[in-house]
């Protein structure tokens, strides 16, 4: 089968790693090839366990043990993460896929796809002026994906949040920084890498200007980490998937010849804004679907795994960053060993959102209550 895969990054050069060794003919489209994504680089724990493919990346990761968690009014909490997060330049992470896939026998084209149109139960694929034949696209082209776009429809505004922020030149602490802004349904991220960070804000699209945001930003700097206003930086802004319940149960990520994976599909935690991980997942899936011949069961897959806890987390979204709720979780924090744990493992991506309420309300019950007199005035 010859299979067109739109977006080099994470999910793409991963499907094609894994379906070149499997011996199918796969051409990958990408202009940019291996870049500097905006994105936080955190890749969590269970990332690691689950894809061994990333074992050889892992000494290109910096490997951070504690994290800061600031409250909207100020207040901190130290958490030792048990697991360890790492964190990558995106252009190191896409140049080391992008070699897994060429070498698997994935061909790379440096163009912007511009087009995709059925033909006679294939595609025509066009890109840099010049025409491709395929049995089968995929569309891992990210947030703003224009298969998504050409074969189901564009994410809607409630579904997307707004991100910007800067890398900033420079060695840093090994120590990742959360901060919950009030009024903001996200939060403020310092991610160290090698030889510099990264460093953001996001909200849903439309609740705040991007301006606003760095404003935002710029003043948790200058108040909490004074040392990062200072060295070289470059600003960036992007978008990131986040999808509410209902736009979970009404997305659709494939057919018979086509599909989507990562961000096109939409698969990125809601709360945390954690999208490697199911880049990875689901290119996997999909490719366990072609593999079976039957591309139709990839979406199947994934609402069996994923969906339902993704769904969860959405369930979560304006509870956590409820400032009432932040302010008291940071607060309670700081005096409880087992709410830093339980804190420490969702950022390791080790604790469920199934099984969230239960913890907190073992741990802690006045927070799990006030999270809970939340939903239900919402509800
Ligand atoms: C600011 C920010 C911070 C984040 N922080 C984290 C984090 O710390 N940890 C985490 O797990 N997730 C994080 N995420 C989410 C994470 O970046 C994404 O979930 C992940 O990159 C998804 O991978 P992907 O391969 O699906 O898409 P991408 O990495 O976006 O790759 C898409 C590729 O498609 C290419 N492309 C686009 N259009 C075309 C076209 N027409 N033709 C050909 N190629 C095309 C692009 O050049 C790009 O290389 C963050 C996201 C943002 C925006």
């Amino acid at each position: 089968m010859r299979i067109g895969i739109v977006g080099a990054g994470i999910a793409g050069s991963y499907l094609a790693a894994l379906l070149g060794g499997e011996g199918q003919e796969v051409v990958l489209f990408d202009p940019k090839g291996p870049w500097e994504k905006p994105c936080g680089g955190g890749i969590t724990h269970r990332s690691f366990e689950a894809f061994p493919v990333l074992d050889g990346f892992r000494d290109a990761c910096r490997t951070v043990h504690r994290m800061r968690m600031i409250a909207p009014g100020g207040e901190r909490c130290q958490v030792p993460l048990t697991v360890p997060v790492r964190i990558a330049s995106r252009e190191s992470l896409g140049a080391y896929l992008l070699d897994q896939a060429t070498t698997a026998g994935a061909a790379l084209v440096r163009e912007r796809v511009s087009s995709m149109v059925p033909n006679d139960g294939q595609w025509r694929v066009l890109a840099g002026g010049q025409e491709y034949a395929f049995d089968f696209v995929v569309g891992a082209d990210g947030a703003q994906s224009a298969v998504r776009r050409s074969l189901f429809k564009p994410f809607a505004g409630e579904d997307v949040t707004v991100s910007v922020g800067y890398w900033v030149a420079g060695e840093f602490d090994d120590e990742l920084v959360i901060g919950f802004p009030e009024g903001i349904t996200g939060y403020i991220w310092i991610f160290p890498r090698d030889g510099h960070l990264s460093v953001g804000i996001g909200a849903p699209m439309g609740a705040v200007s991007g301006q606003a945001l760095f404003a935002r930003l710029d003043e948790f700097l200058t108040q909490h980490a004074p040392d990062v206003t200072t060295g070289e930086r470059v600003r960036f802004g992007a978008l990131i998937p986040s999808l509410t319940r209902q736009g979970l149960a009404s997305n659709r990520t494939g057919g018979s010849n086509w599909a989507l994976i990562g961000d096109a599909a939409g698969w990125v935690d809601p709360v945390t804004r954690e999208g490697i991980y199911y880049a990875f997942r689901s290119a996997e899936l999909l490719s366990e679907a072609l593999k079976e011949g039957c591309a139709e069961t990839y979406e199947q897959a994934c609402r069996r795994e994923f969906v339902p806890e993704l769904s969860k987390a959405a369930f979560y979204v304006e509870a956590f960053f409820d400032p009432r709720v932040s302010a008291r979780l940071v607060a309670l924090s700081d005096e409880n060993a087992a709410i830093r744990k339980v804190l420490a493992d969702l950022i390791a991506g080790e604790q469920g959102y199934g099984t969230l309420k239960q913890e907190l309300l073992k741990v802690m019950p006045f927070l799990a209550k006030d999270i809970l007199r939340h939903l239900f005035q919402k509800g």
